[in-house]
């Protein structure tokens, strides 16, 4: 049996029009005065017999110290406001699970944002830290700092070590990496909040769960196929939330984003995509 653990590594508050794409898009995003309530920073244990896989690392306590964020980055100084306090870190949510952090041997990074690879340090003893080959080369140096990343607050001794996709005959996923012997954990692509993002699908008694990271930050703009305002894409974002409605529709889905308040409540009620393909219920 597979349980998904939820592991709240703290808060983020972005503005109104990053959540859903306004007009005016990134620009829209720093001049908005209109902040969203305090949202959940999730990443995800997978309890799982093969051994426990880590989806996303989380935020750092350490974003509270000046000079953390890069000053001369206008989103950092204007559009984001992170809360995360020590205890929240990734290293002891998980102690508090009773979960040591070095039996963990599979890490899978949704992409390479600060609150999702903040956690790295906790887990750098993982042999393997699974990232996009995109997205690892975006977040190379200068101008992946222009991007958003902040590769020089990864931990020295970090491989990250690159997902090799399977190319897929049928299915709306452009590829697949399946990471368990008993095929029921894989990666796919899901790009578009950032070119490299990729998703997790976990398959458990007839249904799949989908840790989406942000490829939206809530269901509601799943539904509507609605694209964030910090994505360079919208039309590839546009593209992937329709792939991830198509595949729902052909069997239950548990959609489950990085920073959806009702992450939370859908994984614990099983709650289906609405509109989407529902549990098969047994006699
Ligand atoms: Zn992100």
């Amino acid at each position: 049996m597979i349980r998904i653990y939820p592991i709240r590594t703290g808060s983020v508050q972005i503005k109104r029009a990053q959540l859903k794409r306004r007009l005016g898009g990134f620009f829209r995003v720093l001049t908005d005065p209109e902040w969203t309530e305090w949202l959940p920073i999730h990443a995800w244990l997978i309890e799982h017999p093969e051994g426990p896989i880590l989806v996303d690392t989380g935020e750092t306590a350490r974003t509270r110290e000046p000079g953390y964020f890069p000053r001369w980055h206008p989103y950092y100084r204007w559009a984001v406001s992170m809360d995360v306090k020590p205890e929240e870190e990734l290293g002891p949510r998980l102690r508090a699970l009773g979960i040591d952090a070095r039996d963990i041997q599979t890490v899978v990074l949704t992409h390479c944002h600060t609150d999702h690879a903040g956690g790295l340090r906790h887990i750098s003893g993982s042999r393997h830290i699974l990232v996009s080959a995109t997205e690892r080369a975006l977040a190379r140096g200068f101008s992946g700092k222009t991007r958003g990343y902040l590769p020089h607050r990864w931990p020295t001794r970090c491989d990250l070590e690159t997902i090799a996709f399977a190319p897929t005959p049928d299915g709306p996923f452009s590829g697949v990496c399946v990471l368990t012997r008993a095929g029921d954990v894989s990666i796919v692509p899901t790009p578009g909040h950032t070119p490299g993002h990729v998703s997790v699908l976990v398959k458990d008694e007839g249904i799949t769960y989908l840790l989406a990271g942000d490829a939206s930050y809530h269901e509601q703009a799943l539904l509507e196929l609605a694209p964030d305002g910090v994505t360079l894409n919208p039309a590839l974002a546009v593209q992937t939330l329709g792939r991830i409605l198509r595949y729902a529709k052909t069997e239950p889905v548990v959609y489950l984003p990085a920073h959806d308040p009702l992450s939370i409540v859908r994984l614990s009620a099983r709650e289906t995509v609405p509109g989407g393909a529902s549990i098969a219920r047994s006699a």
